[in-house]
């Protein structure tokens, strides 16, 4: 499973334009860019990113806890699977995703 951050997505959009806005060619003989073109372009940015912002959480993530048993071996308190490393606990489910927060 593999999760982004919307806000990630969201800056990753805005840099985005900002990067088309600023390549914009130059008007030589006033030095300023096509206006109109660079509205549409924020004004699609805009609506991009309001989009974006309205998209439906699939799942909130989880949170769990490691669990050890009486051999030492540990597993995911959500989705009981063992890791394939028991040498080592992770800050998240490789299986389910979730966020460990507990002892
Ligand atoms: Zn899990």
């Amino acid at each position: 499973m593999e999760l982004i951050s919307r806000d990630d997505v969201i800056e990753a959009i805005k840099l985005y334009f900002t990067d088309i806005i600023s390549n914009m060619p130059c008007d030589n003989k006033h030095n300023i860019i096509d206006t109109a073109l660079a509205e549409n372009y924020l004004e699609a940015n805009k609506g991009l990113i309001g989009k974006i912002r309205e998209l439906p959480t699939i799942e909130e993530r989880k949170e769990g806890m490691w669990i050890f048993d009486e051999k030492g071996y540990f597993f995911c308190s959500e989705c009981k699977v063992k890791p394939n490393s028991q040498y080592a606990t992770t800050d998240y489910c490789p299986n389910c995703g979730a966020k460990m927060v507990g002892e």
